[in-house]
């Protein structure tokens, strides 16, 4: 495709569908007392998105500024953590992040550039959130309901409360792959106790297992959500941290906030707009509703 193709792209609808997914997001969050942030596009740390064993080729581009080396953000994680130790109790962040994803993850779900919404809550639990998205993500459908049958003739399904769990371990027996679970549900669903990164909380109670959630869209539309409680203790995020082999020397403000007692026990998520913005419109790829496309393993064209 060159310039001139992409230009004369409909992308008409898909970006009428998303300016109400956006509002209608942001005025949730806003109504619920979060403070709006904007988004940070540079620092020195950025989300390892490591032991993922599908990102673990995935390194953040730096450029240098002014004496620093600065990353492309990954994801704002760690620094919605920071947010919350500045008092900011309640946080929203429509964030832009990067990431080189290998070429053969053109899945259609796959861009290198995306916004999440990300928010986070101090002091929040697991069930807390699982509660906000599926209060959010219901009252959104229903929301949509009507704009997309008349936009695009395509039907947005009633969701209600509370959406179906799988541990991790429940959708490999029972499923396969969460791909296969996803291809085969009707209604979003929860996968639970996932080993990721080292900032998702693993349950004390039960060492082993972790107290973060990802949503699940059907149709085969995969995850569009991920989240967790965090860890905040620094002995425990530092033997984290060597567990995951990552360097210490590299999260450096990180654990100084955290020896310094400055982290808090929080929970969050972020949201994949472009991923929900594809489901609400069904498009096949995730290229449909990005204006600018940014597809792993293909050029730019703008
Ligand atoms: P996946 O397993 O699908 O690669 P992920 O688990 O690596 O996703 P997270 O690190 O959990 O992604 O990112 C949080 C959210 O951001 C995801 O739930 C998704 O909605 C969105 N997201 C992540 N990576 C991409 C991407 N490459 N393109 C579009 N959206 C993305
Ligand atoms: N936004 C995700 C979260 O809140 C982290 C990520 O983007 O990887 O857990
Ligand atoms: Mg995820």
């Amino acid at each position: 495709m060159n310039a001139v193709q992409l230009i004369s792209r409909d992308i008409g609808k898909a970006m009428a569908v998303q300016t109400k997914v956006i509002d209608y997001m942001t005025g949730f969050f806003v109504e619920k007392g979060f403070k709006w942030l904007l988004p940070v596009m540079l620092s020195s740390i950025t989300d390892p998105l490591w032991p993922d064993p599908a990102a673990s080729k995935m390194r953040a581009p730096e450029i240098e500024a002014y004496g620093s080396k600065l990353k492309l953000m990954h994801s704002m994680i760690l620094h919605k953590q920071f947010a919350v130790s500045m008092g900011l109790d309640r946080i929203f962040i429509l964030s832009p992040n990067i990431r080189l994803e290998e070429r053969d993850r053109d899945d259609g779900r796959h861009a290198y550039e995306f916004t999440q919404l990300d928010f986070e809550i101090a002091h929040a639990s697991m069930d807390d959130v699982i509660g906000l998205i599926e209060e959010l993500i219901s009252g959104l459908f229903g929301e949509m309901r009507e704009p997309v049958g008349e936009i695009l003739g395509r039907e947005v399904p009633r969701v209600r409360p509370p959406f179906r769990r799988f541990t991790l371990e429940e959708i490999k027996a029972e499923f396969g792959d969460e791909d296969e679970a996803s291809r085969i549900m009707e209604e979003p669903f929860w996968i639970t106790d996932i080993s990721r990164e080292f900032y998702d909380r693993e349950d004390p109670e039960k060492p082993g297992h972790f107290r973060n959630y990802d949503l699940i869209l059907p149709e085969g539309y995969g995850e569009v959500s991920s989240g967790g409680e965090r860890e905040w203790q620094y002995d425990v995020i530092i033997r984290k941290l060597r567990e995951s082999g990552l360097s210490l020397e590299a999260f450096k403000p990180y654990l100084e906030v955290a020896k310094a007692g400055l982290l808090k026990p929080t929970a969050g998520a972020g949201i994949g707009v472009e991923r929900l913005v594809r489901y609400m419109v069904g498009a096949k790829h995730i290229a449909e509703v990005q204006p600018f496309p940014r597809i792993p393993g293909v050029p730019a064209v703008i």
